[in-house]
């Protein structure tokens, strides 16, 4: 009888380790002012996402533009502070993005978002005159960079750790690593801007960032105006190109982060000759009207669109 239990208890500690070693960890945590819910599949993922929940917390305590005593808040107040390589790296890429797509990304828009305080309890239209001043005072704001970037690095930390596979949803900013024990792609909703079930489904493979920029993320309303957090820096007002939102999918998190940001702001005609003059990434567009395209890459279904291709 007592070697009977032993072959049982060494047979379950078995499968145990078994499971620890293919099973799937889970860990839902808030960082960056959202929900985040990442998932790891292998060995290490238990660790893997530890150490990717202290990745998260470090660059929000790094990057936050919110809190008093981030490297970022010091920067902009203009203080004297030594940057990491990394940290300069970061910097030093985003202007270069900012290049890249023309403006239309511009890192250094805090002044102006604070002005029109999306995430605060009451809300007006700012005046024309302190938009302008706001457009001057050129403080740093990550916001539309640093979910993509910590996806990024996260999955430096997963590689390092040889994880089978993860899916990481940072607050909608969704970054996948590895290739699915079936082999079938993962399958990424695209979220419908008016809420309820996605509007259609983009597979994608590997390691791969799929990032949405939306009017409906954070807004206010005044008399029946959408107000919304994407700034055309040109103007210093929430940008007004008839679309409600733009995905990017490319490998890349920082790229996709930046680009969906960018590409709202470009609208869909400049956002197609982009495309078509730099690739690197594929994207979907949905419309004020409702109308979805999508470039020829994307491997979208499960909604109608029309395709943008190279010729067009
Ligand atoms: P996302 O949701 O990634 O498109 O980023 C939007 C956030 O980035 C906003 O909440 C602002 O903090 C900031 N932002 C707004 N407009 C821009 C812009 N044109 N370029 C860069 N950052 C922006
Ligand atoms: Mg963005």
């Amino acid at each position: 009888m007592k070697r009977a239990i032993c072959i049982f208890i060494s047979l379950a500690l078995c499968l145990c380790a078994g499971c620890a070693r293919t099973g799937k960890v889970n860990k839902t945590l808030f960082a960056m002012d959202t929900v985040m819910e990442l998932s790891a599949w292998g060995k290490d993922a238990q660790e893997g996402l530890d150490r990717a929940e202290k990745l998260l917390q470090e660059l929000e305590e790094t990057w936050s533009a919110q809190k008093e005593n981030s490297l970022l808040s010091k920067l902009n107040k203009g203080e004297k502070v030594a940057l990491t390589d990394r940290q300069q790296a970061l910097l030093d890429k985003m202007e270069e993005l900012s290049v890249y797509t023309g403006g239309a990304f511009d890192p250094k828009l805090l002044a102006v978002s604070t002005l029109w305080n999306f995430t605060g309890e009451t809300h007006a239209v700012p005046t024309n005159d302190d938009i302008s001043k706001a457009l001057t005072l050129k403080h740093w704001d990550l916001g539309a960079a640093l979910k993509g970037y910590a996806g990024q690095q996260a999955v430096e930390i997963l590689e390092t750790l040889k994880i089978d596979r993860a899916l990481l949803n940072l607050g909608g900013n969704i970054q996948t690593y590895g290739k699915k024990a079936d082999g079938s792609p993962w399958n990424i909703g695209i979220q419908n801007p008016d809420g309820g079930d996605p509007v259609g489904i983009v597979a994608v493979t590997g390691t791969t960032s799929v990032v949405t920029s939306g009017d409906y993320q954070r807004y206010f309303e005044l008399d029946g105006v959408r107000y919304h957090h994407i700034i055309d820096p040109a103007t210093g007002y929430p940008a007004d190109t008839g679309l409600r939102s733009v995905t990017v999918i490319c490998e890349e998190g920082l790229t996709a982060d930046v680009l969906s940001t960018a590409l709202f702001v470009m609208g869909l005609e400049k956002a197609a000759t982009f495309w078509q003059e730099k690739g690197g990434f594929e994207a979907v567009f949905i419309t004020a009207e409702g109308e979805i395209y999508a470039t020829a890459g994307a491997k979208l279904s499960g909604c109608e669109f029309e395709v943008i291709s190279y010729e067009n």
